[in-house]
């Protein structure tokens, strides 16, 4: 009996953290900076910062298939190696298909890093605040339910956790775009900037900006503390970067909370389920299987914050089931899974250039330029709702000949030759949220751990068919404002996931009956839990969403912590 009393002491938390990535580390951060004796459970491996980056310095010739992806690992990993970034260099941060399957009721590419810091090691850094545009769109387009919150609410949050982050960018003064707490920009190429003054000349409404992204481009005092230093355009970030040049949970969050002296980090946790206690009325703690032993052990705690990425959270909350949830943890609506959607990356323009001979790119730029949404956004003006941000770049295209042996193949590989400059851009579309857009638990099929697979079922509409050739259309109109020639479009029809934006499923709402998370990401039935990943995003806008899980999770740790002190919770 006292054993009993003495392991449940030892497993008592005041927080329980489940997932250590980009928003579970915020959430480690935010709550062991308040005081509060967190546990944060990781399913995967501890990765140190610097410590596990074993790429990080090595040259090309240093692997075994000079960085590429052997043709055996790519058939055994179709799915994975879609992903652009799943390189001999970075393969050890991704999830391999076949160790964590999926059902794919409709295709869906599902991209995953397991560890600690998630997929913060591996990600693009694009961080573009999300506007009142995308905050007000469901309530005035009239689909989903009405966000309940503004961008009042989020924006001093933004600001916060962009100080600590780091981003930089330029303030461009664009309505649909806020502008942040920016560290200097990167620069433009010439035909960037070139580019950017002749949609300037030729649209009110349209822009071409240097993309705001999680890079150090001049160290404050906040950035030192962290041991973070400037970033200095290796352009290998997905290695781990041996500067802390740009921002992941290894590099910031988990240390920064691991200094406090009130983190418990656990990896190989792998949370099953959620606690929940009829009699209290609230969530005690979770179901833990050790990812190498398969041990289960219970860990309590007063609040408990869900971090373990969009899907997997959904997973979580579904897997959470008891006589007063049986359908899962909060599914008091029914709508838990539903709603999910993703961002529409399906479309690219290429081009080329023939001004500019004279100029080149100078070295690396570990980011490229934004194009924020246009279509629709102080009124609707199209046959589609909502609207698309695009990614642009422009580059000198390098000829290099490998002809010749001895003094002259030296010679022609040290001096390449100039080609045309390429000028490049890919869609980000806002996807519609639906009902019949889901995620499920497999009935009858369970991964290595016991754990249920999940079912994911989502697609492309005739909305999005329809914006899809809009973009390609505006975007090729612009390119030939500008002079650009050999105008070429894309359509891939790849299957939703590799934009890695796949949000939704627990959504945030006024009303309980429609929504499972209030303004807080408080669970609206089960209000100890916290849910401030994707899975909480109501519509999707179309910027890249991870700033703004990072603000809504200080944002929600914030106010539990209040509410913990005032004994609301
Ligand atoms: C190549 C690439 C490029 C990207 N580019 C951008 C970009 O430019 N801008 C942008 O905003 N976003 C980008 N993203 C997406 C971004 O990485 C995610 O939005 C972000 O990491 C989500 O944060 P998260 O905390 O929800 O999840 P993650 O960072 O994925 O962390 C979730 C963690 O939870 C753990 N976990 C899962 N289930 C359990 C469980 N049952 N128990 C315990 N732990 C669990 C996982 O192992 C993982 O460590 C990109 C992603 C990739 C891979
Ligand atoms: S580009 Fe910057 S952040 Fe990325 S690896 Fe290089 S130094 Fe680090």
């Amino acid at each position: 009996m006292n054993a009993n009393i003495d392991a449940t002491k030892q497993n008592t938390f005041d927080a329980i953290v489940i997932g250590s990535g980009i928003s579970g580390g915020w959430a480690a951060k935010e709550l062991t900076e308040k005081g509060l004796k967190t546990l944060v459970l990781e399913r995967g491996r501890d990765v140190k910062h610097l410590k596990d980056y074993p790429t990080t310095n090595m040259q090309p010739w240093e692997f075994p298939h000079y960085g590429q992806m052997p043709k055996e690992v790519k058939d055994a990993n179709p799915i994975v190696s879609k992903c652009y970034a799943f390189n001999e260099d970075a393969a050890h941060f991704f999830v391999k298909d076949q160790e964590h399957p999926y059902v794919q009721d409709k295709p869906f590419d599902w991209i995953r890093g397991y560890q600690v810091g998630g997929k913060s090691l591996l990600w693009a850094r694009q961080t573009q605040r999300w506007s009142n545009f995308d905050f007000e769109g469901p309530a005035r387009d009239g689909f989903v339910v009405d966000w309940p919150i503004r961008y009042q609410d989020i924006e001093p949050w933004y600001s916060y956790v962009e100080k600590f982050a780091g981003i930089s960018g330029n303030k461009d003064g664009i309505p649909a775009l806020p502008d942040g707490e920016f560290l200097p920009p990167m620069e433009m190429t010439k035909v960037e900037s070139y580019f950017k003054e002749k949609v300037a000349e030729n649209y009110k409404d349209r822009h071409i900006i240097v993309g705001r992204c999680a890079h150090i481009t001049e160290q404050q005092p906040i950035h030192a503390q962290q041991g973070r230093a400037k970033c200095q355009h290796r352009n290998l970030c997905q290695r781990g970067c041996p500067f802390g040049g740009y921002f992941s949970s290894n590099a910031s969050t988990i240390p920064w909370a691991e200094r406090t002296g009130n983190m418990t980090l656990r990896p190989n946790s792998v949370v099953h389920s959620i606690i929940y206690d009829e009699q209290k009325g609230r969530a005690t703690g979770v179901r833990v299987i050790d990812a190498e032993t398969k041990a289960t052990t219970e860990y309590f705690a007063r609040i408990i914050f869900v971090n373990a990425a969009a899907m997997n959270t959904n997973l979580l909350l579904l897997n959470s089931t008891s006589n007063r949830f049986p359908n899962g943890l909060g599914n008091d609506s029914g709508v838990l899974g539903k709603y999910v959607a993703f961002h529409n990356y399906r479309a690219r323009v290429s081009a080329e250039y023939e001004g500019f001979a004279d100029y080149t790119k100078a070295g690396n730029r570990p980011n490229g330029c934004y194009i924020p949404r246009f279509r629709n956004v102080q009124k609707q003006e199209t046959n589609f709702l909502r609207g698309y941000a695009a990614g642009f770049q422009a580059f000198r295209h390098v000829e290099r000949s490998f002809d010749g042996i001895g003094a002259d193949l030296k010679d022609n590989i040290l001096h390449p030759s100039l080609g045309m400059w390429s000028v490049g851009s890919h869609m980000m579309g806002e996807t519609i949220p639906k009902e019949s857009s889901y995620v499920a638990l497999d009935k009858d099929q369970k991964d290595a751990w016991g754990m249920p697979l999940l079912k994911i079922s989502m697609d492309y509409d005739d909305n999005d068919e329809k914006m899809v050739k809009d973009y390609l259309e505006q975007i090729s109109e612009m390119y030939s404002k500008a002079g650009f020639t050999n105008i070429q479009t894309f359509d891939s029809h790849q299957a939703p996931g590799l934009d890695i934006h796949e949000m939704g499923g627990a959504r945030m709402g006024h009303d309980p009956k429609t929504s499972i998370l209030n303004k807080w990401n408080q669970v609206h039935a089960c209000k100890n839990v916290f849910v401030t990943d994707g899975a909480c995003m109501t519509s999707t806008s179309t910027q890249n969403p991870s700033l703004t899980y990072m603000a809504f999770t200080a944002r929600a740790a914030d106010y539990a912590v209040k509410q913990m002190k005032a004994n609301e919770l």
